[in-house]
């Protein structure tokens, strides 16, 4: 007998490494300390080592193409020699420190654009086509993988993104008009490519087409079946990936693509199956996305076997299994977790662990052997533990919830009013400057609270070091004359990380690190249950911070959107409610702040855009519950408190009349990497509040100058009145270092006081 059988694979195992290896070799590459050949024998390593582990766990396919070494739409528009023409690079004989240089800019080139990929936290470099773009060969990276997996014996699947994908993600330059002219010629470098991985004998090309599940106009989904049917020509077998949400509406479409697979996101979307499975097209393979790629549970595999069975039964050996999309969006393994305890630790399953899931589902159809039954009863057990928990529920915050009311989301008074209040009680010049939180990071930083978290430094002498950080950075404010200063966030290790830890109901893991872009990973807390604030966490220190100067010391808090969208959140109540306890937790944070006598406070809600369902039809509901929380975090001070929000590196013109009811008295936000795009819809919109259009990029090692930032205040002059511009960087400099915060924000309150003095003239 042949036991039933599907086939198992995955779209993209995370790169970085369990020990973040990656991004070592990266940084060490950027700073001279290594060279190009050590910095290619780590990613060799890695790769290795993923297929090893994917093999290993019982895959039929490992994935070869998953690999980055900045980001995966940087690497494939290598591959197709299409990197921004303004750096002048040919992708043929391009070397890493050329890829580097499009990614994070040198003294004489801006880096690329970067956004966030779909609604998760990654960020991929934005495609710059210009009328100039031409694609054709480029790097030869993705062919030499291959040949390494080959080599090791692997079975292998190639991954690439799908031309329809890159070319939608990118962005229209100087002056091209519609990118969509450049598809042929970018179809023809596909067609290239996919005839030598023909060749070369590969069986299996995932090709993904994540825009799939986006609102498309209408002209990018008529590409869809000539391209493909363009592709299919000389190409290996195609698995058209979808991810992240529903492509029911285009089962039609994707039905009549010459592919020979098609991959949908059941958890996202498990209704959508329904659309497909009836009447499948009988030479075709359907990949079920059915372990959560996004999240950190574990699954449910009782009732997701229900689905493999149901499928199974009308696919026989058509089917596959995998995760829901690439698995680069959770940490890599949880073996490498020694504090957490057991019992949370038996809920969760990160990458490696979501591989066991896949194949266990493919290996449960049929027969099923003792290691597969106990496999099955430890995942129900842990289900089980999880429901009951004592540690999920906390009554106290249930009580609380049910007391909110309509007034909680509202200031006292309208801006006009609380504008006059803090104008008399911060008495800020024309055009004040600030800064947006955090400060660099030095050594001498992370070696103080590396050593306290340690327990080799006691709780005063950890007080006293964090207080000298402060005075640094009071006394470095004062000497570049900024107005509204902030106490520099050195205690803090993430933005999100540093509240959690004081919350109930979150818990951290010690290696569950997060790509974020490039070498930049985040370990985002697992809220796991209720969240209540047992006591202030950021009082004191922006209490000593305001005690060293008269000027107004911000106090800087992280939104509740923001420590929801960062975090891996409970999947056992809707994220609304999970939203509305922190925003409530967060209330009593900015009243405490208020009572300590601090007059301005930021609520950063960096993340409020990637919260934004894909699908416009479900922005108002979202955008709700999220102004909602925030108003709540907001609302309990009063109209003299000043309230901040800072938001960046996202598209925010879509947007701006949920930003607007925010009603922050000010919002500081990220333009210079957009070239101050941003400003054109704050000027069609006519945004009502005080703003604040980052004038420094802070991404780059570059400083710029005076006349610059001059330049851009002059730009955003022509949209924003001047009594409500504030003039600040982009976003917060912890990534920099004083070298180059030293100039860049000198040349900022230069570039305010020249301004300044010309207003007054004209006024006088
Ligand atoms: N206040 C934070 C900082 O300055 C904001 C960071 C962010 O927007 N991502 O670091
Ligand atoms: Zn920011």
């Amino acid at each position: 007998m042949t036991r039933a059988h599907a086939s198992t694979h995955i779209l993209g195992y995370p790169r970085i490494g369990a020990k973040r290896e990656l991004k070592q070799a990266l940084e060490s590459f950027w700073s001279g300390q290594s060279d190009e050949s050590a910095l290619k024998a780590t990613g060799r390593a890695l790769r290795a080592r993923h297929w090893q582990t994917q093999q290993a766990a019982g895959l039929d396919f490992v994935t070869v193409g998953d690999f980055a070494w900045y980001d995966q739409v940087l690497q494939t528009l290598a591959l197709f020699n299409a990197l921004p023409t303004r750096f002048g690079f040919d992708a043929q004989t391009l070397d890493l420190g050329q890829l580097f240089t499009c990614a994070r800019g040198n003294a004489d080139h801006f880096a690329m654009e970067m956004t966030k990929w779909f609604d998760t936290n990654y960020h991929y470099l934005v495609p710059e086509y210009t009328p100039d773009t031409r694609f054709g060969g480029g790097a030869r990276w993705l062919l030499e993988e291959l040949a390494e997996a080959r080599a090791a014996g692997y079975s292998t699947k190639v991954a690439l993104i799908g031309p329809l994908s890159l070319l939608y993600l990118g962005k229209e330059k100087r002056g091209l008009a519609d990118r969509l002219r450049l598809l042929p010629d970018l179809l023809n470098a596909y067609g290239i490519l996919l005839a030598e991985l023909h060749e070369t004998g590969v069986t299996w090309v995932q090709i993904d087409e994540p825009i799939l599940a986006l609102d498309l106009p209408a002209v990018w989904l008529a590409a869809f079946l000539p391209s493909y049917s363009q592709l299919a020509v000389q190409a290996p077998p195609l698995l058209l990936t979808t991810y992240f949400g529903s492509v029911a509406q285009h089962a039609e479409l994707l039905r009549s693509l010459p592919v020979a697979g098609l991959h949908l996101d059941l958890v996202r979307a498990p209704e959508q199956l329904a659309a497909f499975i009836n009447g499948y097209p009988s030479d075709r393979v359907l990949s079920l996305g059915l372990i959560d790629g996004r999240n950190i549970w574990r699954s449910d595999l009782d009732r997701t076997l229900v689905t493999v069975q149901q499928a199974y039964a009308q696919l026989g050996e058509r089917l596959w299994l995998s995760a829901s999309c690439s698995l680069l969006h959770v940490p890599v393994d949880l073996a490498h977790e020694e504090k957490l305890d057991a019992e949370l630790k038996s809920w969760l399953a990160f990458a490696r662990q979501k591989l066991d899931e896949i194949v266990l589902l493919s290996r449960a159809l049929g027969e099923r052997s003792h290691v597969v039954e106990a496999a099955l009863t430890a995942s129900r057990a842990a289900l089980s533990s999880r429901r009951q928990s004592t540690r999920v529920t906390n009554a106290q915050v249930q009580k609380r919830l049910d007391k909110v009311t309509a007034g909680d989301a509202e200031r006292i008074s309208p801006f006009s009013q609380r504008q006059l209040a803090q104008r008399e009680a911060l008495n800020l010049p024309l055009l004040p400057t600030t800064t947006i939180g955090s400060f660099p990071q030095t050594p001498d930083i992370r070696a103080l609270r590396a050593a306290y978290k340690r327990g080799e430094l006691g709780n005063l002498a950890y007080l006293e070091g964090m207080r000298a950080q402060i005075r640094l950075a009071v006394d470095k404010q004062n000497e570049y004359g900024l107005d509204v200063l902030v106490h520099g966030e050195a205690e803090r290790n993430d933005m999100v990380e540093y509240f959690g830890e004081q919350l109930w109901g979150y818990a951290f893991s010690e290696n569950g690190w997060v790509q974020s872009y490039g070498s930049r990973c985040v370990k985002p807390p697992i809220l796991y249950g209720d969240v209540l604030r047992p006591e202030a966490m950021t009082v004191g220190w922006t209490r000593y911070a305001q005690s060293l100067t008269d000027k107004p010391m911000k106090g800087m808090l992280s939104g509740p959107i923001t420590m929801l969208q960062w975090s891996f959140v409970r999947d056992d109540q809707p994220r609304a409610t999970t939203a509305l306890q922190i925003a409530l937790a967060l209330r009593d944070e900015v009243r405490d702040l208020e009572n300590a006598g601090i007059r301005v406070i930021q609520i950063d809600e960096p993340a409020l855009r990637e919260g934004l369902p894909l699908c416009r039809e479900d922005w108002a509901v979202y955008l709700d519950w999220a102004v909602r929380a925030f108003r709540i975090t907001a609302g309990g001070v009063s109209d003299a408190t000043q309230i901040h929000t800072h938001m960046c590196y996202a598209e925010f013109n879509d947007i701006l009349p949920a930003i607007a009811a925010m009603d922050a008295d000010v919002i500081t936000i990220e333009t210079s990497r957009s070239d101050m795009e941003l400003l054109e819809g704050f000027g069609e919109f006519s945004y009502p509040n005080e703003i604040g259009p980052g004038v420094y990029d802070i991404h780059s090692p570059r400083t710029p100058t005076a006349d610059e930032m001059e330049r851009l205040l002059r730009r955003a002059l022509k949209v924003i009145p001047v009594k409500r511009l504030w003039v600040n960087p982009d976003c917060g400099l912890k990534t920099r270092i004083w070298s180059q915060v030293d100039p860049a924000l000198t040349a900022m309150v230069a570039a305010a006081k020249r301004l300044r003095e010309e207003f007054a003239v004209q006024a006088s």
